[in-house]
């Protein structure tokens, strides 16, 4: 008989793409106890070793928060850009995250209901042969596909709404059943000498232009073969081994014309890796208190319950995908960020069902914006982030939205999430204490809440210093930094894993303007110093009796760095 390990926790969240991995993080960080499940070995879904897909978000308005420091830390670490260095760094985000068991290759394929709620999940671990059931107060579906939905009875859509329904311009007359189709990607090495390439008996061939017109298929570091995609006029869940065969022959069809038939640029470069496991990019959308459409994201709409933003152009593929004749897909930039309301991120009638990512509250025309990786992160940051208020109060997340929103914002933002037009309340002891800085500029705006933009930082020197003064003893319980990582210096291109290794690729290094080392002094006693300081958002817990509190740059990177804000949190 196979055993089954039996779990109780606050969060069950199942799938782990950025999105599951966004709230995984963001509800244990803050204490509520967090299981994740997962099917896979690796994390990151689209964005892992497995189908390396770019982390992309809003465009020419970069993501903060963990999208950020993912980025941060993987050109610090990573700066050659290997993949397995990469989901080893996803891996120890999660699997060492204090109060979070982490389930990996474990995938979940029922569900116990207790009248409209959840009352229990159970997976299948591939590697122990077990089974693990999980009792939660709440959970979150990141599984993309949306598995809790046929499991649990909880509303969803399928398709494109016809144009009248939410009033779309650019939806289809009539509603379909069609979708985005799924890749298998590939990516190529350039080499120092000519590299031949011998396609197999069973793959396509395209021996010459007339498959390939308007798909860009010359070879370059940017190529990541994206339009490589089939399946959206069929059923992306039951069709995927049926297509990753069809993907398979298509992707290495296009490989050996590439090399074979005519130029491309192509002779020193070698196939390094194919994919095996499709990448998704629609399926099941779960339905939400609201569902966002096309005119929200185009109008750059906002919410009293936003929690998260998006800035991806409305970017709809043809269903045929590299069938399709033409175009592959739309382009439609928003005005500015769109805000993402809390009432898309959960079911409207499964009481303690939250989502996050690819499968929200959305129509079609609005996912096509909000899919993008960096936007799936802030949104699961975003559900860990309510689930915390939930479990706190014990409360829906339906009355979250409606009774903590400012709370569930708050803390968002303490953890440097940015949400367009918010502003993050700065603690009562930084703002009513007397602030100095050493090099006679205008010190305020590190207590002004801006925490991103031209004109919001103080910029500093070696030897530079920024000191609160209380008066007298304070209760200390945090200091708070946050420094410029030069967020749109190299644009998500930049900031991502190669498409393609080109020969002598330089290696990333993270931007000039942030400052490297240091110190932060209690009462002029030295508590903390760092001389590797590479992240935006940087937050020490303490628990001391200070009255005044400094911060010292002992080392820029560049000539100068800069500092959006610095606060002290506590009481007197
Ligand atoms: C070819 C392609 C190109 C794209 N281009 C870009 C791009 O350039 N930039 C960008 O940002 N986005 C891009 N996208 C879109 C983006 O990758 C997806 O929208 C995004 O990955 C969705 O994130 P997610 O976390 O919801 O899902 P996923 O990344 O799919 O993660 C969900 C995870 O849940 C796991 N899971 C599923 N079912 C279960 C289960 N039953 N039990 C346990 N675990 C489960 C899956 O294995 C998966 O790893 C692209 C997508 C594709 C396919």
């Amino acid at each position: 008989m196979l055993k089954t390990i039996e779990h109780k926790v606050d969060l069950c969240i199942i799938g782990g793409g950025l999105a599951g991995m966004g709230a995984a993080v963001e509800a244990a960080k803050h204490g509520i106890k967090t299981l994740l499940m997962h099917e896979r070995p690796v994390l990151g879904g689209n964005a892992s070793s497995e189908i390396r897909m770019w982390i992309c978000g809003g465009w020419g308005y970069m993501e903060t928060g963990l999208p950020e420091e993912l980025r941060q830390e993987n050109i610090f670490r990573n700066p050659n850009g290997n993949y397995s260095v990469w989901d080893l760094l996803l891996y120890e985000k999660l699997r060492f995250q204090e109060n979070l068991t982490l389930l990996l290759n474990c995938s979940c394929m029922d569900a116990e209901m207790d009248g409209n709620s959840i009352k229990a999940v159970k997976g299948w671990q591939l590697t122990t042969q077990e089974f693990h059931r999980v009792e939660a107060k709440l959970f979150a579906d990141c599984s993309g596909d949306s598995i809790l939905a046929p499991l649990t009875g909880a509303n969803f859509r399928w398709g494109r709404e016809g144009k009248s329904e939410f009033g779309e311009s650019m939806a289809p007359e009539h509603e379909d059943s069609c979708t985005m189709g799924m890749s298998c990607l590939m990516q190529a090495r350039e080499m120092s000498e000519r590299q031949d390439f011998k396609p197999p008996w069973w793959s396509n061939r395209y021996p010459d232009d007339s498959a390939l017109e308007n798909r860009y298929h010359q070879m370059g570091p940017l190529q990541n073969f994206w339009f490589l995609e089939l399946g959206g006029e069929g059923n992306t869940i039951a069709d995927t081994e049926k297509l990753r065969d069809e993907l398979l022959k298509t992707a290495i069809g296009v490989w050996d014309h590439i090399k074979n038939h005519g130029e491309h640029e192509a002779e020193n470069w070698a196939l390094d890796w194919i994919g095996f496991l499709p990448g998704k990019r629609e399926s099941r959308r779960y339905e939400g208190d609201y569902i966002m459409t096309q005119d929200d994201v185009l109008s750059g709409r906002n919410f009293p319950d936003c929690v998260a933003y998006g800035g991806w152009p409305v970017d709809d593929h043809y269903p045929a995908g590299f069938l399709h004749k033409g175009e592959p897909n739309t382009h439609v930039y928003p005005d500015k960020p769109y805000g993402i309301p809390l009432r898309s991120l959960y079911s409207n009638n499964v009481e303690n069902l939250f989502f996050a990512g690819r499968n929200i509250s959305v129509s079609h025309m609005a996912l096509s914006s909000t899919r993008v990786m960096a936007t799936c992160m802030l949104l699961g940051q975003a559900v860990g982030s309510a689930a915390v208020s939930c479990v706190r109060y014990n409360v829906s997340p339906r009355e979250a939205a409606q009774k903590y929103i400012g709370e569930i914002r708050q803390r968002l933002m303490e953890d440097d999430c940015t949400l367009p037009g918010f502003i993050r309340k700065r603690p009562d002891l930084t703002l009513q204490a007397a602030l100095t800085v050493s090099n006679g500029t205008d010190g305020e705006v590190l207590r002004s809440g801006l925490e991103r933009g031209e004109g919001n930082f103080w910029t500093a020197q070696n030897g530079d210093w920024a000191e609160y003064d209380f008066g007298s003893k304070a209760q200390v319980n945090e200091i708070r930094v946050i420094f410029d990582t030069d967020l749109e210096r190299t644009g998500a291109v930049g900031r991502n894993l190669p498409a393609a290794y080109a020969l002598n690729m330089p290696a990333k290094a993270v931007s000039d303007k942030i400052i490297a080392g240091f110190s932060i002094f209690a009462d002029g006693r030295e508590i903390y110093r760092t001389d590797e300081q590479h992240l935006r958002c940087f937050r020490l817990p303490v628990n001391i009796l200070a009255s005044k509190i400094r911060l010292q740059i002992n080392r820029t990177r560049g000539t100068k760095g800069n500092i959006f804000a610095f606060d002290v949190n506590g009481r007197k």
